[in-house]
Parts: C-alpha cells; sequence; structure tokens
C-alpha cells in the first residue's frame, strides 16, 4: 500500500529535522531505509524492509537495517507493533491510529477512530505502569484470506 507523495515528503522533511537535532548523521543508508518504511502502509519487519531497500543498497546487511530501525524507534521516528511471538513490525505512521491484523497471513493496516483515540481506561491500567499511547488492535481474517 503506497503512502500519498505529499505525506511521504512530510514524514522525510520530520525524519531530517529530527536527526540534525540529535546530531545523527544522515547517512544515505539511514535515508533509504526510513523511506522504505515512510512510503508504505505496509508495517513490515526488519527481514522484508532488507528485501526491499537492497535493491538500491546492494552493499546493506540485515543487521545494519535491524540495528537502524530501532535507532528510529529510539529517535521517535517509527513506532513498533507486534509481540515478542511474532517478528516485529515498524510503522512510519505516527498520527493517532489503529490496526486491522490477519491472523493469517498479518496482513496489517492502519484505520483511524475519533472515538478510539479518546477511549477511556480503566484505573486499574494505571497500577500497570505509565500509559504513553493507546491503540486498539483488531484481529481477524483480511478480504483475500476469506476469499481464498
Ligand atoms: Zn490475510
Ligand atoms: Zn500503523
Amino acid at each position: 500500500m503506497k503512502i500519498d507523495t505529499r505525506e511521504v515528503e512530510e514524514r522525510m522533511a520530520h525524519f531530517e529535522s529530527v536527526c540534525r537535532r540529535q546530531e545523527v548523521k544522515l547517512t544515505h543508508q539511514r535515508i533509504e531505509i526510513f523511506r522504505e518504511i515512510a512510503q508504505t502502509g505496509d508495517h513490515p519487519d526488519a527481514e522484508q524492509v532488507f528485501q526491499r531497500v537492497r535493491k538500491r543498497l546492494p552493499t546493506v546487511s540485515l543487521d545494519t537495517v535491524y540495528r537502524t530501525l530501532w535507532k528510529l524507534n529510539d529517535l521517535g521516528l517509527v513506532t513498533t507493533i507486534g509481540s515478542s511471538r511474532e517478528r516485529t513490525r515498524f510503522d512510519a505512521n505516527l498520527n493517532n491510529h489503529h490496526h486491522f491484523v490477519c491472523n493469517r497471513c498479518g496482513y496489517t493496516r492502519d484505520f483511524y477512530s475519533v472515538e478510539l483515540d479518546n477511549i477511556k481506561l480503566p484505573d486499574s491500567v494505571d497500577s500497570l505502569g505509565k500509559i504513553a499511547a493507546t491503540h486498539v488492535e483488531v484481529r481477524g481474517v483480511c478480504r483475500k484470506c476469506v476469499d481464498n
């Protein structure tokens, strides 16, 4: 799923300004790895990002991709989804949003809901830890898997 060009440009500009502010070198590899995440709504994992950027960066290693993605996560430029059982997926959509995840093929897509953004959590959650963000994950079987 391709992201709107203007949105990709905004994500790239944000990426560059955060790197400058944090004094993180804007290397060609970092730019291409971030661009790969920024231009897709697929929520790819490190292996998938590696397969895709390899075409443009023939010398890149999976380890570099992995470390770069976690660095982007530390910088707040991407978020991660998935439990430890699954491979972690990376997401460059920093707006409030929620996910639909297919139980069969792992298809993961964003959806938006003001109601869910403002969901009231039970007080018991406070005793578990400090809340940074709330996102709803809808599990099911995607259209493509239903038809097969
Ligand atoms: Zn599916
Ligand atoms: Zn997402």
